[in-house]
Order: C-alpha cells, then structure tokens, then sequence
C-alpha cells in the first residue's frame, strides 16, 4: 500500500490525455493528502485512489482496471455509468434536484407504485440511507405498539423489539440499538433500550423471548456484514406466526439482500409468509442515497401527517433514477441474469472450495456470496487488489462477494480464475487465538483488510 509520500509523488506522474472536467492529478493527488488531514478516521481506507467505472469495471488514478465484485459495498447493482441511469440524472437535474415534501412531485408516486408491485406491501416512505430508514421502521413497529396496547387497555408497555445476533441494521441510534456486534455498539451506550437479542435462526430462543410486550421482530432476510447467513425458513415462519398472534410487526431489513440481489425481487419472496415491513436502500437510487420503508396497509394506517418526515427524502431527481433503476432491472431481464450468473458463481467456488482446504463453507446465492475461510481474509482481499479485483472481507475471516447484477459469463469465469489465483498464492495467516476459543486476525491482515472496515 502506497503511504502519504508515495501518494505525493503520483502527483507527478502524467496521465496524458483527458477529455472533460476530469480532476488533474496534482489536484487529485492533494485531494488524498486533504482528506487525510481533514477528515474523521472513522474508515481504514485502501490507499488506492478510485476515478472511474464502467460497467462491471471500476479504474484508479493510474489507469489501472479491477473487476468490481464489490459494488459499491451492494450498491452498484447496474455497474457504472449506465447509459439510461446517466441520461436520466442530465435530464432530471436540468428539471428539478428538489422541491420539498410539502408538494407532490412526478416521481414519488409512480416509484412508490413500482416498489409496492415489487414487494406485495401496500404503502411507501422515502429516506436517505438504510440506517434512517432503519431507524423509521422501528418508529412504526412502536407506532403501532402503542396503539394495540391502548386500543386493549393493556397496562404493561408493547415496546420491546427482538433483534437478531450477529446482525447489522446501521449506524444511527435506533439502527444501531438493533445492531448485535458490540464493538459498533459499545462506544455509545446507552442506546435505545427495550431491545433483546435472539440467538439467529434459533427457534426456542425466539419463542422464549416473545411474548405480548413484544412491538418487533426485526431479520436481515440474509445477513450481510455478518457474513452472509441467510435466515431459515423454519425461523422465518415462526417469526411471522409468532408476531402475528402477539399483535407485533415482523420487519424485513433488506438494505443489502433486496431488490434483485438474490435473484427475486425481495429475499423474503422465497418463503410463504411476508413481512409488515421491508427496509431497502442500497441499490435503490443506481448509487444516489435513497432508502424506503415499504409496509402493509394495517400499519400504515396508524400513520398520520407529522408523525415521521425528512427533508430530503424521495425528491424528484432521485426518485426519478430509481425509477429508471427498477425499470432497467425488468427491461434487461437482471433478475434472471443474477440467478443464472449466480449458479456459475456457485458452482466455481464450490470446486475451489474443493481444491483449497481452507475454504470452508459458501453461503449465499445470486449476486451475494460468502465465502468462509479457516484463515483470515485480509491478505487475500490485499492480493486480490494488486491482482486487479475489489472483493472485501467481513467479520474477519468471510471473503464477500457482492458483484453487480450485470455481471457477465465471462466475467464470472474471469473471475474464478483470478480468485483462484488469489487463493493459491496469498500467504496464509493462520489465526493466533486458532487454538483457543476466539479467532483475532492478526495487525497485518487487519491493516490489509481494506474497505472490510465501515
Ligand atoms: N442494513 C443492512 C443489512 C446493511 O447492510 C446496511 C449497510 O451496510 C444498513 C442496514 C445500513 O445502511 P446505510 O449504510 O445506508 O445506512
């Protein structure tokens, strides 16, 4: 990894002829040192400067490309600079970027139509971010809490909210209350109180935690930052069964697994049961921040104007991309291009699953994959950079995969082939706590781990 200096010194280096406005590298450069100097170090970011994408390829300052099987962190699901999503921002912003939601404006109805067709809920309300829209879900769930309590004249509060260990639902207070892993939650306590966690996917601990207190039941439909666990169908079915005779809300978070990443529209589409309300954001907007609550009709309807609101939430620019965004998916048939790319993907990597012992499990499916090693990611999230592909690394010792949905076959093949090449020639750092009961990865790996960290 290149430090300050080094950065400096590619200030020098000429990147011969660029068309546009594109930033010139001593101001690119500078902008590195800047933000270095400037910013909150909340981020162990890669040293490595990125300028542009196209398609499933992004390109750094030196002109270097990487086959971007990280999207954006699951956010770039049609890749970069997408024609239809490029022409629609230069029309929109020469319209309107805001007005207010104190008007209506073109695109928020029709965007929320879309996302209710896609989903089977009924009701629709813009955020920002997965976290605020987190954060909102949790405001209806309490909502309507209080409303069942005192339409039945109980006197014990319907307040407490079940969340999932190893769960990750943001970083704002009522995200994060939710939010299982310790280090995230620690720092800020106290958070929002009455909420309890529930062993995932365990059964007779959710049964031993709900009962009538209970407002919410709160899944990832797939964890993602934990590593890509994705809920049973058994515990799925419970959940549901379970809020619906104790009058609480089941909430989908379905920031990362949503809209088309597991190759249906919303994860949960594979069960038989819905839930009364599914959080999405991530590759909502094509990359622009958009978050949506979407629900059932029973919980909107505890909602009335001044309740909850944003100022920026779902304007028409915006909601307008997004828009464009779900029509390209149907359009270009993306749904099925995931499942059919994710069974190659599946495939591949269950035969270098075969050929290096280290691997030992795959999760996941479509366009989200986890692949878990007995040895620690960071270092081959390292080699795969300098090989010239973007993958991460979560919790450690889970290699993500999160390619977007208009991944090609030959992409997957090329791919597999680099992968497999990473696999092969990254040292491996065996785990010092291996023998004891807690696997910790060691400083270099950690360090290594670019992008893993947010
Ligand atoms: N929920 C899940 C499942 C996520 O993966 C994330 C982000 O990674 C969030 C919530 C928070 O979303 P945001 O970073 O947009 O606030």
């Amino acid at each position: 990894m290149p430090g300050a200096k080094q950065i400096r010194r590619r200030a020098g280096v000429s990147r011969g002829t660029r068309k546009r406005s594109a930033p010139k590298p001593a101001s690119l450069s500078s902008a590195v040192i800047l933000a270095e100097q400037y910013l909150l170090p909340t981020y162990k970011r890669s040293q490595t400067v990125l300028t542009r994408g196209r398609g499933a390829h992004v390109f750094d300052d030196t002109g270097k490309k990487y086959l971007d099987f990280l999207g954006g962190i699951a956010v770039n699901a049609l890749g970069h600079a997408h024609p239809r999503i490029v022409k629609t921002i230069r029309r929109e912003s020469a319209r309107a970027i805001h007005f207010s939601n104190l008007f209506h404006n073109e695109f928020q109805g029709p965007l929320a139509q879309k996302l209710a067709q896609w989903s089977g809920l009924d009701r629709v309300f813009f955020a920002n971010s997965g976290t605020e829209a987190i954060d909102g879900a949790l405001k209806l769930a309490r909502l309507c809490g209080r409303a069942a309590a005192e339409s039945q004249e109980k006197t014990q509060a319907k307040t407490r909210i079940l969340a999932m260990q190893n769960s990750f639902h943001g970083r704002t207070f009522g995200a994060l209350s939710v939010t299982a892993t310790e280090k995230y939650r620690q720092p800020f306590a106290p958070l929002v109180p009455g909420v309890e966690f529930v062993a995932f996917n365990d059964v007779a601990d959710l049964e031993a935690k709900f009962d009538e207190t209970v407002c919410a039941v709160i899944v990832e439909t797939i964890q993602g930052e934990g590593g890509i666990y994705p809920v049973s169908t058994e515990f799925w079915e419970r959940a549901r069964a379970l809020a619906t005779q104790h009058g609480a809300v089941l909430i989908a978070d379905e920031i990362q697994c949503g809209l088309g990443r597991t190759g249906r529209e919303f994860a949960y589409q594979k069960f038989s049961s819905k839930p009364d309300i599914a959080v999405v954001a991530k590759p909502l907007a094509a990359g622009l921040p958009l978050g949506a609550i979407l629900t059932n009709n029973a919980v909107a309807a505890r909602v009335s104007p001044g309740l909850h609101g944003t100022t920026f939430g779902g304007g028409p620019m915006i909601c307008a991309v997004a828009l464009e965004f779900l029509q390209i998916v149907e359009d270009e048939k993306l749904i099925e291009n995931v499942r059919a790319r994710g069974e190659e993907l599946r495939a591949g990597l269950d035969k270098l699953r075969a050929k290096h012992d280290f691997i030992k499990e795959i999760r996941g499916e479509g366009c989200m994959f986890g692949v878990e090693l007995s040895v620690e990611g960071g270092l081959f999230v390292a080699e795969a950079l300098k090989r010239g592909l973007l993958i991460n690394c979560t919790h450690d010792f889970t290699i993500r995969l999160l390619p977007p949905f208009v991944i090609t076959k030959a992409q997957v093949r090329e791919f597999l082939g680099q992968f497999d090449k990473v696999l092969s020639e990254t040292p491996r750092v065996v785990p010092a706590a291996e023998t004891s009961a807690k696997k910790t990865p060691s400083p270099a790996a950690r360090s290594a781990a670019s992008a893993a960290s947010r």
